[in-house]
């Protein structure tokens, strides 16, 4: 098939009214490449069971006997097993007003600063973290800061206080553990960094002081160290703290697009002004609901996930590279004068990890024993030792 482009169609060059600052810009993503060893998006390596896969193609089709109807707005029934999720994974317990939900975390997070941020406001978070953070700000708006991890990669919640004395957020980003480093932040940071925030979130139209927004990504909560434990158990304290979480990770249906946070019921009141109705469609919800019920199974691999991850934590160290501590199922290692050509080396040898993080260090996702192989193997071969 051969398309007309649209100058030849209309006989006249035309130019687009591109939004000012997205002059040059290419989509986000790190690249979907053909290759036998996957082990660069942190997605669980092991797919849904046939039986697993059965029953989600069952509720989907029961469901599309409905597709002629919008969606549930509110999808009550997810919400409610999203919450009870919650409370076997993490021992806290929540009601369903307390669960917001939509099309990956990614939208979750967009939802938050499209509720909080936009023009005149600020987004803090700390780098090295999550590339998709100041493009949720761009998107909304939203002014982007970006404050400096300790050399360990965690964070001083002094200088956390310090930052947010100084540019008065509406929102501050925490993912923990954090990606592309692995770092969890202990419950006292967050703590004390909720306290701080309780009054340091932009100016009110009246003068008065407002929160600024405490958001913990916990995107990867469910593969944190045995004794660390979640910002889900702060929520009753802290009406201006999200925890946000997802299913594409840990749960293993990262095709699925379905994350969630956990709030308080008037922070989700406010996040249900800002999204598309009808955003989780009949079938998502359908789909998610039947894998909610196969929990056990799907998170089954998280422990043998966990143990592959210190494994391979060993393994860097004592060949002498440098490797953050990781409560993830990823790892970051270094230091590397060229990360680009031992990047390049394993993807020759058929292993794709992801070239991030600050200079020198490079970032391989956990996958099954196989996997960590080849990996381990690879890696052997391009550094010659
Ligand atoms: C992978 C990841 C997510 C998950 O995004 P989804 O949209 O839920 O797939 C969120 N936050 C961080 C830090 C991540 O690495």
């Amino acid at each position: 098939m051969t398309t007309t482009p649209a100058t030849e169609a209309t006989g006249a060059a035309v130019r687009l009214p591109l939004r000012a600052g997205l002059e040059g810009l290419t989509p986000y993503g790190a690249p979907q490449l053909d290759v036998p060893v996957l082990l660069n998006v942190n997605e669980n390596p092991y797919p849904p069971s046939d039986a697993v896969a059965a029953d989600i193609a069952d509720a989907v089709r029961k469901a599309a006997h409905g597709l002629n109807r919008y969606p549930d707005r509110d999808f009550g029934e997810l919400r409610a097993e999203l919450a009870e999720y919650l409370r076997v994974e993490s021992g806290v317990t929540l009601a369903p007003e307390q669960i917001w939900a939509a099309n990956g975390s990614n939208e979750v997070m967009l939802h938050l600063l499209q509720a909080f941020g936009g023009t005149g406001r600020t987004v803090l978070s700390f780098a090295p973290t999550y590339s998709m953070y100041p493009e949720y700000a761009r998107d909304t708006l939203t002014a982007w800061v970006a404050g400096s991890r300790e050399e360990d990669f965690t964070l001083d919640p002094e200088q956390v206080r310090a930052q947010l004395a100084e540019h008065r957020p509406a929102v501050i980003l925490l993912a923990s553990p954090n990606n592309p480093t692995g770092t969890a932040l202990p419950l006292a940071t967050i703590e004390a960094i909720c306290d701080a925030a309780a009054t340091a979130g932009p100016t009110a139209p009246d003068g008065g002081a407002t929160a600024c927004v405490v958001v913990v990504d916990e995107a990867y909560g469910e593969f944190r160290r045995e004794g660390t434990p979640s910002a889900l158990a702060l929520l009753g304290r802290y009406p201006h703290l999200a925890v946000s979480r997802t299913m594409s990770k840990a749960f293993g249906m990262a095709g699925l697009r379905l994350g969630y946070l956990a709030a308080d019921p008037a922070l989700v009141d406010l996040l249900r002004v800002v999204r598309l109705p009808y955003h989780l469609s009949a079938l998502t919800q359908a789909a998610a609901l039947a894998a909610l019920r196969h929990r056990g199974e799907l998170m089954g691999q998280v422990a043998s996930l966990r143990a592959e991850r210190d494994a391979l934590v060993g393994w860097l160290r004592e060949r002498g590279h440098r490797v953050a501590d990781s409560d993830a199922n990823f790892v970051l290692f270094g230091l590397f004068e060229d990360r680009h050509a031992v990047w390049n080396g394993l993807l020759e040898r058929g292993v794709l990890i992801r070239e991030v993080g600050p200079q020198g260090w490079l970032r391989v996702s956990v996958g099954t024993p196989q996997e960590t192989a080849a990996f381990k193997a690879a890696l052997k071969e391009v550094l010659g030792r």
